[in-house]
């Protein structure tokens, strides 16, 4: 099963990846992450997406289809994978897409997690996300059971230093701008479903294995 999940900041979409993951036992591949570690190695890919980010910009596809084709390569994403965060482009989707057409492992579902501007912005500010296990916490309304410390690992949690409100709108709105052309694209394909994600996390997760028994008459 091969997924694509998509969705602007504060949808959730970590969150039921990870759900995802648990499962069926699928990797979740976040850009994010591919992206800080190629940072971390100082690979050259890694140095100059990295100005993108700190920027509050997106990488330019080049560099993202290059690190993602190479995360895909890997063994672990041989019975499938959940891309969270990629692609953002029409052109990162054709370039995915040819890809896996080639491998003769194509896309088999794209999930469009939805919420309004506002409750991202709500969502985002005051967001505490553990580096360990990759939960997130909100000091609004999901602290954690002891302050700065995850409720499941006990790592130290960290704000995510990208999270002020400025920098928050302007990710919603380059998002909006860059992804609508791609829903409309995987729709066009037949492979998106649109998922309200302004319910709680329970409730979202729901609907996402509904939609997914919907794109791939499985038993839900
Ligand atoms: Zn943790």
């Amino acid at each position: 099963m091969r997924i694509v999940l998509l969705g602007p900041p504060g949808a959730g979409k970590g969150t039921q990846a990870r759900r995802l993951s648990e499962r069926y036992g699928l990797p979740v591949i976040g850009t994010g992450d591919i992206f800080r570690d190629h940072a971390a190695r100082g690979t050259a890919l890694g140095l100059a997406a990295k100005e993108y980010m700190d920027r509050g910009d997106y990488v330019p596809d080049h560099i993202a289809v290059n690190m993602v084709l190479e995360r895909l390569d890997q063994p672990d994403t041989r019975e499938g994978f959940i891309l969270d965060g990629f692609p953002r482009t029409v052109a990162q989707a054709q370039a995915l897409e040819g890809a896996l057409a080639a491998g003769g492992r194509p896309l088999s579902a794209v999930l469009n997690f939805k919420i309004g501007d506002e409750v991202a912005v709500k969502r985002l500010t005051g967001r505490l996300v553990c580096p360990n296990c990759k939960r997130v916490y909100n000091l609004n309304f999901k602290r954690p059971r002891v302050e700065g410390i995850c409720d499941v690992c006990g790592h130290r949690l960290e704000a995510r230093s990208d999270d002020d409100e400025a920098t928050i709108r302007r990710r919603l709105l380059v998002y909006r701008k860059e992804t609508q052309p791609l829903v409309l694209y995987f729709w066009e394909r037949g492979l998106l479903r649109d998922i309200d994600a302004e319910a709680p996390e329970e409730v979202v997760a729901d609907r996402t294995i509904e939609a997914l028994s919907d794109l791939l008459d499985l038993e839900a």
